[in-house]
Parts: structure tokens; sequence; C-alpha cells
């Protein structure tokens, strides 16, 4: 045991009630949570919002806000006075501009690697991914995400492989370390009729005692005494506001807040407790479209998460829960204006994302009905002109596959052609170098300090949980 925990355990407990008093009850004037600070975390859930500038925090609140009186879940966890909170440098060791997979590898394995990597080093090196530390010291762990699950955000806390872009040997080193839930997309990196190699991985995972699950309904009639798997579509799961317009989807789909529950069902029994990460992946894909309905939405499922996380962390006591994302990423905002309330209000109307109205159109689709289907999803007008200018790019629309706007489709031009409608701005419709927020509950929390590394956060979960790092 170091110093610190020594200290935590020993030395300040021992000081009793005397000397603490005056803290305590300064403390829970001011809202503080003092009782928590000396235990260990048994439990561990991080939460993250993939590619989440300021801005997009901030936009959520504010819709939250003047939509239903009630801002976000993540900034109420401010307004109370709940949370540690800091900023974090996410730097990757060949930019200061990280992908997802530098910046999970950063947590993960505790080393900036260079972008496109999980958890492997320059010259081969490997360094061990932070839930196979916890699955040795005796926790379950797994990972629930709205993109493929073997996606660059958990797979950076699970594996190491040279590329990101290895998803079909993902799935396959999941099945290996045998991580208890695993859900979210990913249908074509688990499927034989998708796989290069034709193999079931569905079939492997269940003759290990895997329950495979690829629906809502059953995810929730699942049992909570063995592992699942669940992979609800081909790549990433639907945005939610389609999602919530879609009665099919509904149906089929859950929402991040209730993969999150369910995971926490399956793993809060166990004696030596669990890990567990939360990712809201989608938040980052409307970014990198600039498609205001995507992110604010997503950004809105991913703040439900967070509710079922502390609710759970509340009660129980023992639970450090951990909320950030990986990296900025378009850097949205409203822009100043004599219609900017009424405008942003406006997206309150909005029924569809950018992705459905683009993937609906192609090079057969009238002016008419280009302008029927926007004024459907965003109740706005747009031109005849700039219907025109849109469906231009449908001409000689590529059929290739790839991971962010495969087929070119029009999406920063459909953005600022909201933008007068909706007073929303971005900068590019790429990831950012910000230094990003950072907020702790409960147990470990007091460890954060006001800037930290990318990095000490790897320290700052094992200290938490007064595991050694012996690996
Ligand atoms: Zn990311």
């Amino acid at each position: 045991m170091n110093r610190r925990n020594f200290f935590k355990k020993g030395s300040l407990v021992a000081l009793g009630t005397t000397l603490l008093h005056p803290f305590s009850s300064l403390a829970s004037e001011v809202g503080y949570d003092m009782t928590d600070y000396n235990k260990k975390a048994k439990n561990i859930i991080v939460i993250v919002s993939d590619g989440m500038s300021i801005g997009t925090l901030n936009m959520a609140d504010l819709y939250l806000s003047r939509k239903t009186g009630t801002g976000s879940n993540w900034l109420d966890l401010y307004k109370k006075n709940k949370v540690s909170r800091a900023l974090m440098d996410m730097a990757s060791a060949s930019s200061i501009v990280t992908d997802s997979a530098a910046a999970s590898s950063s947590w993960g394995g505790g080393v900036r690697i260079k972008n496109g990597g999980l958890n492997v080093g320059e010259s081969g090196e490997v360094y061990l991914p932070i839930w196979q530390k916890f699955k040795m010291s005796g926790k379950k762990a797994g990972c629930v995400t709205s993109v493929p699950i073997t996606h660059a955000t958990p797979a950076g806390f699970c594996v190491n492989s040279k590329s990101r872009n290895a998803q079909e040997e993902i799935a396959e080193k999941y099945l290996e370390l045998k991580f208890d839930v695993m859900m979210g997309g990913g249908d074509d990196y688990f499927s034989s009729d998708k796989r290069k190699d034709k193999k079931d991985m569905y079939q492997e995972f269940t003759s290990k005692g895997y329950q495979v699950v690829h629906t809502r309904h059953d995810m929730m009639s699942s049992e909570t005494d063995k592992p699942i798997l669940g992979v609800f579509d081909d790549g990433g799961l639907p945005y939610a506001l389609d999602r919530q317009n879609s009665k099919e989807l509904v149906q089929n789909i859950p929402t991040l807040a209730e993969m999150t529950q369910k995971a926490i069902d399956v793993m809060k029994d166990h004696s030596k407790g669990f890990v567990l990460q939360v990712e809201a992946g989608k938040v980052d894909w409307a970014a990198h479209g600039n498609d205001i309905a995507g992110l604010i939405h997503d950004q809105i499922d991913h703040d439900e998460a967070i509710q079922v996380a502390m609710d759970f962390a509340e009660q129980d006591g023992e639970t450090l829960v951990i909320i950030t994302t990986d990296h900025g990423n378009a850097n949205p905002g409203v822009i100043y204006g004599s219609d900017a309330n009424d405008n942003f209000d406006s997206i309150q109307n909005y029924k569809h994302t950018n992705e459905w109205i683009l993937n609906g159109i192609g090079k057969e689709t009238s002016i008419s009905q280009i302008k029927e289907r926007i004024n459907y999803a965003n109740n706005i007008a747009l031109t005849n002109e700039e219907c025109q200018q849109l469906l231009d790019y449908y001409k000689d629309i590529p059929t290739a596959k790839g991971l962010y706007n495969p087929r070119h489709l029009p999406f920063n031009l459909l953005a600022q052609m909201q933008k007068p409608h909706n007073s929303v701005g971005w900068i590019s419709m790429q990831h950012s170098a910000d230094y990003v927020e950072l907020a702790m509950y409960g147990p470990g929390s007091h460890l954060l300090k006001p800037f930290i590394k990318n990095t000490d956060l790897h320290y700052l979960m094992l200290e938490a949980a007064e595991i050694q790092n012996t690996f």
C-alpha cells in the first residue's frame, strides 16, 4: 500500500470525529459528501460522451432547460456541488489532436500512443489495458456503447491491437478475455455472413456460456447470473432521435440508459465489485456530420445513462462514477443574433437527424420531394436553389464503405443551410485539441486535481480501487 492510501485508511480515520466534525458540518452545508472520501472504490463506472465539445454539453443543457425547465443531469451535478471537476489534456503521442483509439488507450494503458492504435507503442510494446487489470484483481468488467462494441473507445479499455480497424480480431479478443457484459452495435464483426473468416462469433460466445441477445426485449429478459453479449445493429446503433420516431426501432434497440442498467444488474452482486465503461459513441459521429439533432439527442441519451449510474452509486456508496469525453469535435455553439432564442428552440421541433434526411435522398429524388422531406424533419422551408444544390451531390454518389460519411453525403452543406434557421455554427467536421471536461462522484473522487493529463486517469482509477499496479 502506498503512502497516500496509508494516510487515507490509517491516520485520517484515526483522527476521529472531533477534528473532522467542523469540516463535515461545513461540507454538508455546501453539499459535499465527505462520507465517501475514506472508502475505497469497489466499483467504477466510466461514462464517456465521445467527441463532446464543451458547446455540446452546453447546448444539451440549454435545450433541456428551455424545453422542460430542467437542465441536464451532468450540469445538475455541478449545480448541486456533488462532484469533483477538472480539465484534462487529451493529447496523443503523435498529435495534440487525438483520435478515439489513442484517447481511450491513454486511460486504458496509462501511456500515450500514436493515433490509430490500441495500447501498442511505437516499437510494438504492449500496455496492459485497465479492464484486464481489474479482471485479474477479481472484478467483473464490461462495456456498453451506441457504436460497434469493437470500436475504439471500449476496445481501448480492453485489448491491445496495432490498429483500431481490426474489429473482427477485437471481437475474438473479447471472448478470449471473457469480459462479462459487452453490448452495442457491430454485427458486421460478429456475424459469419459478414466476417472475412466466416467464423460465427455468436456461436463461439454461446458455447463459452454467454447469453447472446439481439433485441431490446431479449436484453431486458436475459438472466443476470450469466455473462452477456448484446449486438443490436450492423454498425452503430440508430441516432436517439431517429429511434424515438420509429416504432420498430423503439421496440428493437435499447437506449444507452437501458444497456447501462442491464450491465449494472448483471455485475452488481459480484463480491469483488465491477468496472463498467459506458460510451455515447454517436455524439462523435453526429459532430463529424455537423448533425445538430443527432448531437443533442444522443448527448441527452448519454445524460440519461449518467442518471442510471448516479442512482446506483448514490445508493451503493462504494462506486466511483467518472463522467468525461475523449476529445472535442467540431466545436459547435449557438451564435449571437436577434432570433437566437427562437432559432435554437426550433430544434425542439426536429423529428429526424440530418443522417435520416440525407440517406433518404437519391439521384432520382425531385426538388419538391427534398423540400418536403426537410420540411417534415426540421419544419423549415428551403428554397428550390438550396434543394438543387443538395441534389447535385447525388449525381455520382460512391457506394464505398468507410468510417465517417463513406457516401460523401452533403452534411456540411445541409448544416450551412440550417444555420440561419437554428443559429448553430460549427468550426469544422473534425476532432479538436480542446482540454476536456472531467467530473467524478464517490470514493476516489477526492484524488482528482483541477488539471490532469489523460494518462493520470489510469493511475487514479487503480488508486481509487486500491489495486497495486504490479502487472
Ligand atoms: Zn472519440
